[in-house]
């Protein structure tokens, strides 16, 4: 017999009223920062034997040991089994855990894999509030969420620096065989493509249209994974999406894509195009990794992704970007986007493709770059496309970015004008 669980055993409250609470710099306790710390979270199926369920353990010290104010760093596995778990729900719960953190009161997610931010408010830390409770959140949601698959779930948390680097490196290589599951598939050759209509909870009109190449914009959904969330709740976020009759193929215009997103977006889109930003750009909430926007002086577009702090050749920051992008709009010519969405070949395939980029970050060239100069390659036979492509070292504003592509012979400057 299984029990649903209700309560939650935590010191502060719990409602999706809590959902979109901000905890400003002055009001926090801890920042566990993924962004300059080692974190990550991470759902591991195991075998029953191995775990003993509602067991929540703090490896390392807890949030008390430091500073109001300061930051920490953390890392959670949620480890479950279940005679009908499947590793391809792996990323679909963890995907919820942003959800399910926001509901307690004073404390607030964002990110996801090893780019999370949770703050702790003060008032929630005086309320007892501590690092375990995050666990008895995880704990209560996956198993009352997932409970025809979840039997049995136990939560470790790390806090140790030593600990958090080897297992965020050991995380990544988990999430990395995630994203070459896929890289076998095309848009082409599966059936049908997925919504997902989780962020509707900040951003009420914003729909994601998820396909094998490209992934939602948070970087978190997969065609995978929303193939699995709609196996897990054929009624939840992710619904499928049919694509049998086709407008324009190299825009990427289904008449069937735009009737599902004007259902979804409760009619306020009435059509997108999956590989074009300049025309019926798909909409963005507010979770993007990174965002495009074009560069009109070179003809080409600039990507910066969230990490980045610092200036883009547009003459704005990504906070400045995020806040013409976001929002559940349609805004041509700026558009969020996960990061392995860059390396696609169908990224803004309608608009000259990848060899349009100009410009990113160094660390996110670093991140992309071996399958992004592959992409360029295999298309347009262009070699080593990203020692092309500007970034904050070469220069932080258009004339310095110009000199530079006319130095490097970027091949945006043989194509057509984008606008
Ligand atoms: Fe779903 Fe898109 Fe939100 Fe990701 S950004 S959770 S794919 S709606
Ligand atoms: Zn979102």
């Amino acid at each position: 017999i299984k029990l649903k669980i209700t309560k939650i055993d935590i010191p502060v409250s719990f409602s999706t009223a809590f959902e979109g609470e901000i905890i400003r710099r002055a009001d926090m306790q801890v920042d566990m920062d993924g962004s300059r710390l080692d974190c990550f979270e991470l759902v591991r199926t195991k075998d029953s034997s191995e775990i003993e369920d509602h067991n929540i353990e703090i490896i390392g010290p807890d949030i008390d040991s430091v500073e109001v104010g300061s930051r920490f760093p953390i890392g959670y596995v949620v480890e479950v089994a279940g005679k009908n778990m499947q590793s391809d729900f792996e990323p679909v719960f963890e995907r919820r855990f942003h959800n399910f953190i926001n509901c307690a009161e004073g404390v607030m997610h964002t990110g996801q894999r090893d780019l999370i931010r949770i703050r702790v408010s003060k008032v929630a830390f005086d309320a007892g509030f501590r690092a375990k409770h995050i666990g008895e959140i995880l704990y209560a949601k996956v198993k009352s969420e997932y409970d025809s698959v979840v039997d049995k779930c136990q939560v470790k948390i790390y806090t140790n620096p030593d600990d958090l680097k080897r297992l965020r490196a050991e995380a990544n290589e988990i999430y990395n065989k995630r994203d070459d599951r896929l890289k076998s598939l095309t848009d082409e050759t599966v059936p049908v493509f997925y919504n997902c209509i989780l962020c509707q909870s900040f951003s009420p009109a914003h729909v994601c249209i998820v396909s094998p190449e490209r992934l939602g914009l948070c970087g978190a959904v997969s065609w995978l994974d929303a193939k699995a969330t709609n196996e897990l709740d054929p009624n939840g976020p992710c619904q499928v999406v049919t694509k049998e009759r086709v407008v324009d193929e190299n825009l990427g215009i289904w008449e069937d894509v735009n009737e599902n997103v004007q259902q979804a977006s409760h009619g306020s889109l009435q059509q997108v195009t999956l590989y074009s930003i300049m025309q019926d750009p798909m909409t963005s909430c507010g979770c993007f990794e990174c965002i495009c926007g074009i560069e009109p002086m070179s003809n080409g577009v600039v990507i910066v992704n969230r990490e980045h702090t610092g200036m883009t050749p547009l003459g704005m920051t990504f906070s400045e970007m995020a806040s013409m992008t976001g929002g559940g709009v349609q805004t041509p010519g700026f558009m969020g986007h996960g990061k392995h969405f860059i390396a696609s070949k169908k990224f803004m395939k309608a608009d000259g493709g990848s060899r349009r980029i100009v410009w990113m970050p160094k660390a996110l060239k670093d991140l992309v770059g071996s399958r992004l100069n592959k992409t360029v390659q295999e298309l347009w036979g262009v070699e080593d496309f990203t020692e092309k492509v500007g970034d904050e070292t070469v220069a932080e504003d258009v004339e310095g970015l110009a000199t530079f592509l006319a130095e490097k012979g970027h091949p945006v400057l043989e194509m057509e004008p984008l606008l």
